[in-house]
């Protein structure tokens, strides 16, 4: 079983959970925030992120999320270190070989883009492209603004184009270009159309 360590943004707003607690770099929340390099802190309060509370119960969640943050610190450790080698050429490769087989097997698959996770509350990210805070944009131009303490609830749809509103048991399913809104059991879903 993995530990859930309470962390929160030195501005305030929800304690979240995260499998571990990096001593630099950002932390990637169970919800699927992260939080960046000196903006969070550790804390012995009890977390009061719905999302959170209701992801430490799904292993797999807790699994992948701290998979993400020891990713993330090995993206970090290897950037360093190619940062190292640029200044010191001469010593890139001798420093490589020198170094033991040290702790346990390194993953050194790298993804496109790390920074982003693949859901941010209710926001499927894959395919969106941040905006400005808060505010995604879909390639065929769809504007998603995500309000909220933590703008991961979705709060606006902007689009100059064809929108189709379906009224469902739920709620309301909008099609707007290649965004799909859909009510979910807690809340909105925000995704992609495929
Ligand atoms: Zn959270």
């Amino acid at each position: 079983m993995v530990r859930l360590e309470s962390v929160r943004r030195k501005s305030g707003g929800r304690i979240h959970l995260t499998p571990r607690i990096p001593k630099t770099g950002p932390v990637t929340t169970l919800c699927g925030q992260v939080l960046g390099d000196g903006a969070y802190t550790g804390t012995e309060s009890v977390a009061d992120c719905a999302n959170c509370i209701r992801r430490s119960r799904d292993q797999s969640r807790i699994s992948s999320a701290f998979f993400e943050q020891e990713e993330g610190s090995e993206l970090l450790r290897l950037s360093l270190e190619q940062a190292r080698g640029r200044e010191r050429p001469a010593r890139q490769g001798s420093a490589a070989a020198a170094k033991p087989a040290e702790r346990r097997p390194v993953l050194r698959v790298v993804p496109s883009t790390p920074e982003v996770p693949s859901e941010l509350g209710e926001l499927v990210t894959d395919g969106f492209k941040g905006a400005g805070p808060g505010v995604w944009r879909s390639p065929g131009g769809v504007l998603v603004r995500m309000g909220g303490p933590n703008r991961d609830r979705f709060a606006e749809l902007v689009y100059e184009g064809q929108v189709v509103a379906t009224r469902e048991s739920g709620g309301l399913r909008i099609k707007a270009g290649d965004v799909e809104v859909t009510p979910s059991r807690d809340g909105m879903r925000v995704r992609i159309r495929r």
